[in-house]
């Protein structure tokens, strides 16, 4: 019996508003490219395909490109393959796995192979229901690899975008690549976020690199004038004197009303100069690493106060990984040296309206004096092109889609050593110490961003990618 897929519902959105990120030219090209595609595809739909509605950065992603899409006329729609519980526990070591992590030391069994190829079959015949031969199907990432070869033979034109890669592959990444290659290589094109990760053994003529990008206009990055930032974190309980837990406060088409629930619980001083990292409780972001190096190196020569904020929770309770990290950090916070302490707050964001929460982590961006973002991997890290956008002076681990982010000392600082919590501790000490040299840093950053990683541009390299494939199939 074929599972049920969800569709999951989108609006439209006008693209006029990007114009003024662009010059003319360059919106001429965008804009004529957009509306050739959507022409070419005359009544065929575009569907993304991935496995989850919600958190992410790929569900971040297609909450706003589909809408754009669709105000230039494509007719785009999101489907969200299902699975059990056997299939996500593999697809789950399976991402592991392709960032060279095999915890209990072994690969692929038989077992495993076939529950993966099994779940798809069956979501292949549910989705068959809703894609017709000759529409464009875009699967995302490893969850989804094996529709390809189906959705080849069943007539479409297939792209599968992978956003992981790590940035040296041992033989435990070259393993499951290995695993998923006669999968992915039937697609008539891939995706990679960066050319260092586009895997060994494909076609490479039918490989694209397409970085991912944000949306100047999404909650998360809006424009928020001082005050509006001041009353958010006040709203929300992070910042003193503040009306926590009372009336909402209207934000544009969101508003703030849920408290942040903060450790330790006293909220920050009003005027507290920030630095500020936003992730998921994940050792990869090196939590407990950012704190300790806060603790040494930075608290007992700047006055700034440090907040690693993260989802709240309600959605850690679910992740028994996250939880754990999250009471390691716990822990670790009682063992830091009591000055700094007082200076270290973990925050977990109300997570039960994402316009509300990415009002908050924009508030949060915004206010920081220095955003820092140390993760020890990170396929492209989207936190980081946030805070460039909001000009702020970035300082981040030289690794993964951060090196194609930040230029060290241009539009951001670099650290060449993610473990070096001295080299970590003296770059964000000494932005504080020299305003000027941050200020020039975030001004690059905000530009760089508006160059290269917003919306636009991720909107055209699409488009153009489907439209030289429904070229190639006539
Ligand atoms: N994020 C959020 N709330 C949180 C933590 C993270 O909205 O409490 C967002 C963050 O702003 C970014 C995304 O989740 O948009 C994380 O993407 P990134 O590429 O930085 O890392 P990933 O979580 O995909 O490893």
């Amino acid at each position: 019996m074929p599972p049920d897929v969800t569709q999951v519902p989108l609006g439209s959105a006008s693209i006029e508003p990007l114009h003024a990120l662009l010059e003319n030219a360059a919106w001429d090209a965008f804009i004529r490219t957009m509306r050739e595609t959507a022409a070419q595809l005359k009544n065929r739909a575009i569907w993304n395909i991935n496995s989850t509605a919600h958190g992410g950065g790929v569900a971040e992603m297609l909450a706003w490109q589909i809408p754009y899409e669709r105000g230039v006329g494509m007719d785009v729609r999101w489907l969200v393959i299902q699975g059990g519980t056997p299939f996500f526990t593999f697809t789950k070591r399976l991402h592991a796995l392709l960032h060279g992590v095999a915890a209990d030391g072994s690969m692929i069994n038989d077992a495993e192979r076939t529950e993966y190829e099994q779940t798809l079959s069956r979501n292949a015949e549910a989705l068959a229901r809703e894609v017709r031969p000759g529409d464009v199907v875009l699967l995302h990432d490893p969850q989804t690899a094996a529709l390809a070869p189906y959705f080849v033979r069943y007539g479409c034109r297939v792209i599968w975008r992978c956003h992981i890669g790590v940035d040296q592959p041992n033989e435990v990444v070259k393993g499951a690549w290995r695993f998923l290659l006669p999968h992915v290589a039937a697609a008539h094109a891939t995706v990679f976020s960066r050319r260092a990760y586009v895997w060994e053994g494909l076609d490479q003529q039918r490989v694209e690199i397409i970085p991912p990008a944000i949306d100047a206009f999404a909650p998360k990055n809006q424009e928020l004038d001082g005050q509006t930032v001041a009353t958010i974190l006040r709203t929300t309980g992070i910042l003193a004197d503040g009306a926590a837990g009372q009336a909402p406060l209207k934000v544009g088409a969101g508003s703030v009303e849920r408290t942040t629930d903060l450790f330790p619980g006293t909220r920050l001083p009003e005027d507290a100069r920030l630095t500020v990292q936003v992730s998921r409780w994940d050792r990869l972001k090196d939590p407990l690493g950012v704190m300790e190096g806060f603790a040494q190196f930075v608290a007992p020569r700047i006055d700034s106060h440090l907040i690693l904020a993260g989802p709240g929770a309600s959605t850690v309770a679910d992740d028994p990984e996250e939880s754990g990290v999250l009471r390691e950090v716990e822990d670790g916070w009682h063992h830091l040296p009591p000055a700094a302490r007082d200076r270290v707050h973990l925050a977990r964001l109300p997570m039960d309206d994402p316009q509300e929460n990415a009002l908050i982590v924009n508030a949060l961006q915004r206010r920081a004096q220095v955003v820092v973002q140390k993760s020890l991997g990170e396929g492209f890290g989207l936190t980081v092109a946030e805070a460039m956008w909001k000009g702020r002076p970035v300082v981040a681990s030289r690794v993964g889609g951060i090196q194609d982010q930040i230029e060290h000392g241009k539009s951001g600082l670099l650290i060449d050593d993610p473990h070096d919590l001295g080299a970590f501790g003296a770059a964000v000490a000494g932005l504080f110490s020299d305003t000027g040299a941050a200020d020039r840093l975030g001004t690059e950053a905000k530009r760089r961003v508006q160059r290269q990683f917003l919306a636009p541009r991720q909107l055209l390299q699409q488009a153009g990618l489907i439209g030289r494939l429904l070229q190639s199939a006539q």
